[in-house]
């Protein structure tokens, strides 16, 4: 591991010593409500990797391309340098969020098809909500990568429902972003607890971040029970 290139909120990456390949660590920090409220919350950069991983390795046992190549440690994982695109991929299935918020869905409310929506992740700017026409205005991506982009974030969210669903778990929606390796489009950063809705299917609890954004219970116990649910095969 030598020069850190990126501190995000919850992960950093470094640089290797192989040409082309970085180094992914997950960190114990938590954040919400762009970044207003944090917390350290001691093993939750490890069920966040370890379920990044699983979730990259299945991905690619069902044709999705992605940036994985092995974990090193509990919290760590070697990817790809990829080109990353500014823009935050957001695929629903069932209504809850910001979505309850700025349109007339409620809490819960089924959405088939799933809505597949796209924010430009840039911080100053508070992620705005892009469309087909400003991504081309804005240069973020050709025709053909937006028509690729949506046809695979579908894919993943169908391999990942089923998934979920088999283990009593609903996936309600989650966030994804890609990269460029070459001229081809790759799947980046994490899928993890951190960037999805999982309710209960039984109790309809909360197993995500947002029982850390409303405190409606203990973060490390909600993602402990998903990982737990998830890793066994
Ligand atoms: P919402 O738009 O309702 O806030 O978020 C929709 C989904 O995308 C949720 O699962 C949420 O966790 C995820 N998401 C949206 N923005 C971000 C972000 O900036 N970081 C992470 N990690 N997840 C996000």
């Amino acid at each position: 591991m030598t020069e850190l290139l990126y501190q995000g909120k919850a992960k950093s990456i470094y640089r290797s010593d192989t040409p082309g390949t970085l180094i992914m660590v997950f960190r114990d920090d938590v954040t919400a409500f762009d970044g207003e409220k944090k917390d350290v919350m001691k093993g939750k950069g490890r069920y966040n990797q370890e379920v990044s991983a699983f979730f990259f390795e299945y991905l690619e046992e069902k044709g999705v391309a992605t940036h994985y190549q092995r974990s090193l440690d509990p919290v760590t994982m070697l990817v790809d340098e990829l080109e990353m695109i500014p823009i935050e991929v957001i695929v629903r299935n069932v209504a809850a969020g910001s979505i309850t918020r700025r349109y007339p869905f409620s809490k819960g409310q089924r959405l088939d098809p799933p809505v597949v929506m796209m924010d430009y992740k840039n911080d100053a700017l508070h992620d705005p909500m892009l469309n087909d026409d400003l991504i081309l205005a804005l240069g973020l991506l050709s025709p053909g990568e937006l028509f690729k982009i949506r046809e695979m974030a579908l894919k993943v969210n169908s391999l990942l429902y089923s998934y979920f669903e088999e283990k009593g778990v609903l996936l309600v929606d989650f966030k994804i972003e890609f990269g460029r390796r070459n001229d081809e489009i790759v799947l980046a950063d994490e899928i993890s607890m951190d960037s999805m809705r999982l309710w209960d299917m039984k109790t309809g609890e909360s197993l995500d971040k947002d029982v850390y954004r409303f405190e409606t219970g203990d973060l490390l116990t909600a993602y402990a029970r998903v990982a737990e649910r998830i890793l066994e095969r």
